[in-house]
């Protein structure tokens, strides 16, 4: 059986990939690493949530804590507030964990639940996804989760999952408030 590094960007978005990964005959182990999502009582939420969906269907999940926050926050304000860019930063810094430790632990692939939003570059994480597969010899397995948007979100609220508002950074969540007048 095909291992493979799943990384979970959150609970509701890791329910249909795990799902359709399962069945495609691989053994899936979750990984969370997500230092991009602020305030940290907002991480600690997501990450509590997503440690309850792998209990509850009995996924193993590997969570990496590390929360470089400056360092995330000096690669972003790098990139100035321009979305493309600054979600470029993000999603490789996330998938450049996963496939360094896809590798050191052995697995035959790596990828990502970032495939299933439809509110993410998709293709920029596909590309990302390559190259870090070739960087570090890992094989990235690139599927479009996205056709199973409706499927996932059936299931998360079957869960009783956590539903967040923003993406995850304080940039995203001013854009998700901003249209609210005040
Ligand atoms: S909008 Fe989302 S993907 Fe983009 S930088 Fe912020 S947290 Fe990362």
């Amino acid at each position: 059986m095909k291992r493979i590094l799943l990384h979970i960007c959150c609970a509701g978005c890791a329910c249909y990939p795990y799902q359709k990964l399962k069945e495609e005959g691989f053994e899936v182990v979750g990984f969370w690493y997500n230092p991009n999502i602020q305030p940290y009582e907002e991480y600690r939420r997501r990450l509590m949530a997503t440690g309850y969906f792998a209990q509850a269907t009995s996924l193993k999940l590997i969570t990496d804590t590390d929360y470089p926050l400056k360092n995330f926050l000096k690669g972003i304000l790098a990139k100035e507030e321009a979305k493309e860019v600054r979600c470029s930063f993000c999603y490789e810094m996330r998938m450049e964990r996963a496939a360094r430790s896809a590798k050191e632990r052995g697995f035959d692939y790596f990828t990502t639940t970032l495939l299933y939003s439809k509110f993410q570059q998709h293709n920029l994480i596909k590309e990302l996804g390559e190259k870090l597969g070739e960087k570090y010899d890992v094989n990235f397995y690139y599927e479009d989760f996205r056709e199973g948007w409706k499927e996932g979100i059936t299931l998360s609220k079957k869960m009783g999952l956590y539903r967040q508002q923003y993406c995850g950074c304080i940039f995203s969540e001013k854009e998700r408030y901003s249209e609210y007048t005040l």
